[in-house]
């Protein structure tokens, strides 16, 4: 058993992640200022006396006794992470520093949630995590993008002149059960949209792609990062390298929905990447993960969440 703390738990991976943890007998400390995330996600976790839920923003210190540290506090959808920028920077960089901090005072691990967006808009595709990435540092996008770049780098600082044990991982679009319905994430969107018989809207012509991973899997190749073995700190991506067009995801929406809401064109938000899929080899190779859900079957179980969060 481990004391383990987790940054972002009560949102939608966070979530995820205390449940598994606490599944495996580790006391769990999560910390979270329900920005984005929600005392509902961790609803069922309260009453057991393993976790302990703190009302905490990590831009401040922070001041626990833990073995491992998951920092995955950050907004990360776009609607989210562009309503307050400045915000969003200090969160990365200032929670970055704070949770650092305290993984060298403690002498304990510290897993970062980093994410594709340091590929920016790839020139390189798919992404390998030796590409350096095509980020805009001065977009709408680079409080978020910057942000998560600036914070590998203190973590690598931080391991390079501190010694602090590091894990990085970069993750790709991950989705299912416990997404906020209003966060604008596409596919949140789409589900929503096509289970109350409004309009899809997909922003552009719809032939950008992504690469979505099942939040089980995610969580599966988290753990498996925490604990590997000493000396690899990663970055290493995490990520269904299955490859999708926004449109042929809302097709998928409608044909497993049923619905019959239409499909709407809304202008592309400005440095939207065109295109992102992950290189997952060194992932398979250190970690022996692979993602097993497929997109469809990832799609019914996160259809069936919101069927039952729209009824409520
Ligand atoms: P989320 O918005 O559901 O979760 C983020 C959590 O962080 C929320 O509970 C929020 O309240 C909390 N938070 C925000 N600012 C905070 C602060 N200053 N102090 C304390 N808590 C704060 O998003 P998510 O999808 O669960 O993402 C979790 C992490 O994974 C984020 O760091 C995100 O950047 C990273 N990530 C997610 C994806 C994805 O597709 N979901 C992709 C790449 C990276
Ligand atoms: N998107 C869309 N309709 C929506 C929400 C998003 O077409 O209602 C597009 C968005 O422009 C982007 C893709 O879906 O090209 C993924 O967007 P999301 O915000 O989920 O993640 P990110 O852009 O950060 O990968």
């Amino acid at each position: 058993m481990k004391r383990i703390l987790v940054t972002g738990g009560a949102g939608f991976i966070g979530s995820h992640l205390c449940k598994r943890l606490i599944e495996e007998g580790n006391e769990v400390i999560c910390a979270d200022n329900l920005f984005t995330g929600s005392k509902k996600n961790i609803e069922a976790l309260l009453d057991n006396n393993r976790f302990e839920f703190m009302r905490h923003d990590v831009t401040k210190e922070l001041l626990v006794e833990v073995d491992q540290i998951y920092n995955l506090a950050c907004p990360a959808s776009p609607v989210h992470y562009q309503y307050n920028p400045v915000k969003t920077m200090k969160t990365s960089v200032l929670g970055a520093i704070n949770m650092l901090g305290l993984a060298k005072r403690v002498r304990g691990r510290i897993l970062q949630a980093s994410t594709s967006e340091v590929y920016g808009n790839p020139y390189v595709h798919p992404q390998p995590e030796g590409y350096w990435g095509n980020v805009n540092p001065i977009g709408i996008r680079s409080c978020y993008d910057e942000g998560k770049r600036a914070a590998e780098t203190l973590f690598f600082d931080y391991h390079r002149q501190n010694g602090v044990d590091i894990k990085v991982i970069r993750i790709f679009n991950t989705y299912g059960p416990n997404m906020n319905p209003d966060d604008g994430r596409v596919v949140s969107n789409f589900i929503v949209q096509a289970l109350k018989g409004e309009d899809i809207t997909i922003y552009g012509d719809g032939k950008q792609t992504r690469s979505f991973c099942y939040v089980d899997d995610l969580v599966e190749g988290m753990v498996r990062m925490m604990n590997s073995r000493d000396g690899f700190t990663g970055p290493v991506n995490l990520g269904n390298p299955g490859e999708f067009t926004m449109l042929e995801l809302a097709e998928k929406v409608l044909a497993l929905t049923g619905s019959k809401s239409k499909i709407v064109y809304k202008p592309l938000p400005q440095d939207d990447p065109t295109q992102r899929k992950p290189v997952i080899d060194l992932a398979k190779k250190e970690l022996d993960w692979e993602p097993k859900v497929a997109l469809n079957e990832g799609l019914k179980k996160t259809i069936a969440y919101f069927e039952e969060v729209c009824r409520s």
